[in-house]
């Protein structure tokens, strides 16, 4: 197996994170001009290593043995990857990491015995532009629905369809197959190498985290319902305000999140009270609340206890409180097999290192739904800062991500028959 050297690593980090679009940071949005400029060059990258760079429909790549070839004859294989989208003004490491991991470890691969090993780059993760649902991982796996190329649409209400449509004209997605759409390659294993995006690992001084729980969450939109009246005649003891009940039940949430203890987290990351007025009591407020937690009896039971709690703050202000459920995700099991291979590994290869449950959502997520045997692993991040143009993570952590990355893959890859 070729040694995978630090510049291999950093000097292709350096050259992706040169396709962006305006302002701080990296902004690559699924199908806009830096994020097809980014799949182009990834592509070629690729190519000039000797392998296969082969797109989807979807704009998804695959990296790998030009022998290996796609389609539904493909024998199963080892995948190895991440996203190639990011959030607005976001940082070089989110996904790109990931994905470069699996171009160097898609190439030293190469001719091993045992599965073929494809490196991937998922089309969008993010949800930046499209609120499709790691749309990316799931055109993957076959299980995106034909209807959806016309309901999941963008701020400018460009649909997917559209956008693809306009992806393929610049060279960064293949046709669009006949529906049902079905994967180019069939996943015995799934692996991702992704920074923390959390401070844990850099607190406690080490340099690799074996992710084998993704947390799950759960999303709320509340509108309180008080009585706006004039703040100048209404005394206190006879106001309804609804922003004062809803300043009580965002504290209320963070409170309940603090005693169910970590790693349950309970936010509201908006607020919108109205009229918004210097001289009225406001009279209604909408709140949006996640909870998340990595079980998910936890999960339930934290949501139990927030959601009583609000209740219990309407009623005593004498506020309506209306709560309605959107759309979740379960907390996610990765393969406990893997985690102890890749705990194994770790110790041979004397990494300070510990079992980790990622507070974020990633592209696995949706390959472990799908049944496939996955595992994560994270390097540390920096003050632990993501999504901003202030993330980073010292090259020699990067470096040791890959390595021990392309280690484990080998071992995986060769242990398990074809
Ligand atoms: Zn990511």
């Amino acid at each position: 197996m070729p040694a995978i050297a630090a510049h291999d690593v950093t000097d292709r980090l350096a050259e992706l994170a040169r396709f962006t679009g305006r302002g701080a940071g990296v902004t690559r949005l699924v199908y806009d001009e830096a994020w097809c400029a980014a799949h182009r060059w990834l592509a070629s990258e690729a190519r000039a290593m000797g392998l296969a760079a082969t797109a989807d429909w979807a704009g998804n790549l695959y990296l790998h043995d030009p022998a290996v070839k796609p389609g539904h004859a493909a024998p199963p294989v080892l995948m190895v990857g991440s996203h190639l989208d990011s959030v607005k003004h976001g940082g070089r490491l989110d996904g790109a990491y990931g994905t470069i991991a699996g171009l160097l470890v898609a190439h030293a691969s190469r001719g091993m015995a045992g599965l073929p090993v494809v490196g991937f780059v998922s089309s969008e993760e993010e949800g930046s532009r499209f609120h499709g649902g790691m749309m990316g991982a799931r055109s993957m796996l076959g299980m995106v629905d034909e209807r959806e190329l016309d309901t999941v649409a963008d701020r400018e209400g460009i649909t997917w369809r559209d956008a693809l449509e306009d992806a393929r004209a610049r060279g960064c997605a293949a046709a669009l197959p006949r529906a049902p759409f079905a994967p180019l390659f069939r996943p015995a294993i799934e692996l991702e190498l992704h920074i923390e995006q959390g401070p844990v690992l850099e607190a406690e001084g080490l340099a690799l985290a074996i992710v084998d729980r993704i947390a799950g969450y759960r999303h709320w939109t509340a509108w309180i319902e008080g009585e706006a009246r004039h703040a100048g005649t209404t005394p206190m003891r006879l106001r309804h305000d609804a922003l004062a009940a809803a300043g009580e039940m965002i504290l209320a949430a963070e409170h309940a999140a603090g005693e169910a203890g970590e790693p349950a987290v309970a936010t509201v990351g908006f607020a919108r009270p109205s009229p918004g007025l210097f001289n009225v009591v406001p009279g209604t407020c909408e709140l949006w609340l996640e909870c998340r937690h990595v079980r998910g009896d936890d999960l339930e039971a934290l949501a139990d206890a927030v959601t009583r709690r609000w209740r219990e703050v309407a009623q005593r202000r004498g506020v309506r409180l209306g709560l309605e459920e959107g759309p979740g995700q379960p907390p996610t099991a990765l393969s406990a097999a893997l985690a102890d291979a890749a705990t194994d590994l770790a110790r041979e290869m004397r990494l300070a290192h510990r079992r980790m449950a990622s507070g974020a959502g990633h592209d696995t997520t949706v390959f472990a739904q799908a049944g496939v045997p996955t595992l994560m692993a994270f390097v540390p991040s920096r003050a632990g800062v993501s999504h901003s143009p202030d993330e980073a993570t010292d090259d020699d952590h990067l470096v040791t991500g890959v390595q021990f990355l392309a280690a484990l893959t080998r071992r995986l890859a060769e242990h398990t028959p074809r």
